[in-house]
């Protein structure tokens, strides 16, 4: 069963893009183009985007502890290390979520 398949319908109705766009458990989801139901990212996605966000959320921490550790000669790269994990945190799980994991009804169904 292919993870760009529809957990109601049993049609792959998801591509990379849409995928990545639908989001995790806690998201509003993306519509199934065949049967209508909302879906989303299952739980490995959410782990993952869970324990990715606090490694980088760590990263950041101490790149603003220790600062000295980022500073080349006379520049200190400290600022564009902070600005990358956290791009990196809205990033990161999105493009894992367009190749990886299987997905799952949104249980979040009336918006
Ligand atoms: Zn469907």
């Amino acid at each position: 069963m292919s993870i760009y398949t529809c957990p109601h319908c049993g049609e792959k109705t998801f591509n990379p893009l849409t995928k990545a766009l639908a989001g995790q458990m806690n998201s509003r989801g993306r519509e199934c183009s065949e049967c209508g139901t909302r879906c989303v990212n299952g739980k490995g996605a959410t782990i993952f985007n869970a324990v990715y966000t606090l490694i980088a959320f760590a990263g950041v921490v101490y790149t603003y502890l220790h600062p000295e550790n980022f500073a080349v000669g006379d520049v200190n790269y400290e600022i564009f290390v902070v600005a990358g994990l956290i791009i990196s945190i809205f990033l990161i799980p999105r493009l894992v979520n367009a190749f990886c994991f299987k997905m799952t009804e949104a249980i979040r169904l009336n918006y």
